[in-house]
């Protein structure tokens, strides 16, 4: 019997994991795109036929509401649920599956819409219920998170017999030709890169002002470009599953117009996510900066250039020091041509789709909730080369790393 598949959100990114999904239509059987606004839903499945040949359902859905979600599984008779809404919708969607006993998988940690905490406490609390559904949750299935927790665990399993210390790299050198836009939705980006930074070290948190910290690396197949270091939720699992970590870093190229025009709206009170007055009526400001801001799923047929997103991995294996970085590189205007999305969310969506895959075809399989280092990496390594995200390794001795800047 084929497999039944319920997308939620039809974004950036849900338009890459219906294309994936429906280019695999083999795993993912019957495939359902439900998301707030169906239109969106209908504009993706119009252009999957016509690029893929394959025809997908469309249904709307209000993603905040259990009931509905409950009543949209039940009737699409998932086996899985990849969640790409916003991550607002995650504790909602994971709490319908729980009563559905359905599979769930998601690109990015609860958010509450009014405190800007990345944080897993809440989706990791449901591990019992999902147990006891006897369900699996795949949490930040995305790139980062995602790839690069996988990444990490393919150092942690065929590099070292330690990991010491760990920076994330993530550049996009992308250029949509706009002064100021955001890659994927701009309320979530941009909650994100104005919150303080924060990092791990010798078994604690530091905090850092709002991009205080800014180093400069060389990525392979684009060239030198400024690093801040943000804080990112895939630190939070890292540090619990790579043996021996004594430090972990994320860091995030941003070019000088985004960086000037996120200050400046800043400094304005534009980017505020408490409820304001306005002429009568309580408005959001970061909310209303996102209506006015282009839709990131518009920006694909535009944006040139190419993103690099890595780890740099320093320890050792048998006794003796290295160092690797482990990345991939995508091009903008070739995710494009495939799937009609720009290379930002080509590359969530398509390890969304590949964690569904394993899950659907049991090589990732257990009961409770689940961060992607937990699972052997080998499997989905291999999918990424073989469904357009292909990697490389770089292996550099022991005082050799990537920054310039030193
Ligand atoms: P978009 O804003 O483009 O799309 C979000 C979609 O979710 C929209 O179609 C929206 O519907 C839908 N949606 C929002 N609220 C609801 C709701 N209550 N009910 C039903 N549908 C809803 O975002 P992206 O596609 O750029 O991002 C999707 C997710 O991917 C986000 O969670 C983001 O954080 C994550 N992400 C993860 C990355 C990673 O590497 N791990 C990188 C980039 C993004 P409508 O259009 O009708 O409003």
């Amino acid at each position: 019997m084929s497999n039944k598949t319920l997308i939620i959100g039809a974004g950036g990114v849900g338009n890459v994991v219906a294309f994936k999904c429906a280019m695999n239509v083999d795993t993912f059987g019957d495939i359902t795109l439900a998301s707030r606004t169906v239109s969106k839903c209908d504009a993706i499945a119009k252009n999957i036929l016509e690029k893929v040949g394959v025809r997908i359902t469309t249904m709307t859905v209000d993603a905040d509401s259990i009931t509905e979600l409950v009543e949209v599984i039940r009737k699409v008779q998932a086996d899985i649920v990849i969640n790409v809404a916003l991550p607002y919708q995650d504790l909602s969607i994971m709490d319908a599956c729980i009563e559905c006993g359905v599979d769930y998988l998601d690109t990015a940690n609860y958010e509450h819409p009014e405190s800007a905490k990345f944080e897993y406490k809440e989706q990791w609390a449901r591990d019992r219920a999902f147990k006891e559904a006897k369900i699996m949750g795949l949490l930040g299935s995305g790139f980062d998170p995602g790839v690069t927790n996988v990444f990490c665990a393919y150092a942690q399993k065929h590099y070292f017999d330690e990991i010491h210390t760990i920076d994330i790299l993530d550049c996009n050198a992308g250029d949509h030709g706009y002064p100021f836009a955001t890659n994927f939705n701009p309320e979530i980006n941009l909650r994100e890169v104005s919150a303080k930074g924060r990092y791990w070290e010798s078994g604690k948190w530091i905090e850092t002002a709002p991009m205080e910290m800014m180093q400069i690396w060389d990525y392979p197949e684009i060239g030198a470009k400024e690093s801040y270091l943000l804080y990112h939720e895939e630190m939070e699992s890292l540090i619990r599953h790579i043996k021996g970590l004594k430090r972990i870093r994320f860091f995030m190229t941003f070019s000088q117009s985004y960086l000037t025009h996120m200050k400046c709206l800043e400094n304005i009170g534009m980017l505020g996510i408490q409820k304001i007055e306005h002429k009568g009526r309580k408005i959001v400001p970061i909310e209303f900066l996102s209506t006015l801001l282009p839709d990131p799923a518009s920006l694909g047929a535009r944006t040139k250039g190419k993103t690099n997103i890595g780890i740099f991995a320093k320890g050792i294996k048998n006794g003796i020091e290295k160092s690797i970085y482990i990345y991939q590189v995508s091009d903008h205007e070739k995710c494009y041509e495939e799937v009609m999305s720009q290379a930002v969310s080509y590359t969530t969506g398509v390890p969304a789709m590949i964690g569904a895959k394993l899950i659907l075809e049991g090589k990732w399989q257990g009961k409770g909730v689940f961060n992607m280092e937990e699972f052997d990496p080998d499997p989905f390594m291999n999918e990424l080369m073989l469904q357009g995200l292909p990697w490389k390794i770089m292996e550099l001795g022991a005082d050799e790393d990537r920054r310039v800047d030193k």
